[in-house]
């Protein structure tokens, strides 16, 4: 295995009851990757990723974190995790922005212990890459659906992961604010050598932003750079997802992208 690999799947297959709902499935993410995740409803994409979280186990292969197979992983705070669920405050939950913050960084401290002076100012940090430190104070339910997931993104960098994994984290956020909220990705990427993988919808979109991609149905399809991916021919793709989707390639608007689902 290369010193890079952060995650490695090895013929890894998965059912819940009788029916397999990840096949054979070969992984490497390597260091610095933004891979996006790609694939028809129900193809196996959150259940892949409960694979990498630990919190299913392979049936068939074996999968490694961080150079170690997963009974003998326990650095979770290496991995961050945000799913699109995430942004489901209403405006009744009383926590401000600050305090959802720190939530992110019980598991290393301990429930109950106070937070520190250092514990707000790691929090303020994170809040500040994301670009939300003016709304610390603010109460979450008050923000939008994007803010929201900035905010869950901050909670998810306090433990200073190597590893960013998001499900989804578009839905929710405004059609107008997707873009700057994949260039935040990006710089997370970039800037902080974070390595991501996030499962996506935005077949159109996501090749602009990740340098990655992975399409699945059970099985992998397709795993390459995205320039790559681009050159993966529309009839590929129909078959993958068993109906014509070549009208989605650049459609910039994530809720009709969802339509075809
Ligand atoms: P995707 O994320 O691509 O939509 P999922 O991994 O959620 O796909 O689901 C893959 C398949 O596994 C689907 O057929 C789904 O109905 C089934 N499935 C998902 N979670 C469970 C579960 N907890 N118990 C039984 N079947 C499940």
């Amino acid at each position: 295995m290369k010193e890079r690999t952060i995650v490695k799947l090895e013929n890894v297959s998965f059912k819940y009851d009788r029916e397999w709902v990840v096949k054979d499935v070969n992984l490497e993410i390597e260091k610095g990757q933004f891979l996006g995740l790609v694939g028809p409803n129900g193809s196996g994409k959150s259940t892949l990723i409960k694979l990498m979280l630990g919190l299913v186990k392979p049936v068939e292969g074996s999968v490694q974190l961080f150079g170690k197979p997963l009974k003998q992983y326990d650095d979770w705070q290496e991995i961050g995790f945000v799913s699109q669920k995430a942004n489901s405050f209403n405006s009744g939950f009383p926590a401000t922005v600050i305090e959802v913050v720190k939530t992110g960084l019980v598991s290393r401290i301990g429930a109950f212990k106070f937070f520190n002076k250092k514990h707000k100012e790691k929090a303020m940090d994170a809040l500040k890459i994301v670009g939300m430190e003016d709304y610390a104070y603010s109460n979450i339910g008050e923000l939008s659906g994007g803010q929201q997931q900035r905010v869950f993104i901050a909670r998810a960098l306090v433990s200073d992961p190597g590893l960013l994994i998001l499900d989804e984290p578009t839905v929710g956020v405004d059609a107008k604010h997707v873009t700057e909220f994949y260039e935040l990705l990006a710089r997370l990427n970039k800037e902080q050598g974070i390595t991501l993988l996030m499962v996506t919808h935005d077949i159109g979109t996501i090749t602009d932003h990740a340098t990655h991609v992975v399409c699945m149905n059970k099985t992998v399809h397709f795993h390459g750079a995205s320039e790559e991916y681009k050159e993966f021919s529309d009839e590929d793709m129909n078959q993958l997802y068993g109906h014509p989707v070549q009208q989605l390639t650049h459609n910039h608007d994530h809720h009709e992208v969802n339509h075809y689902d």
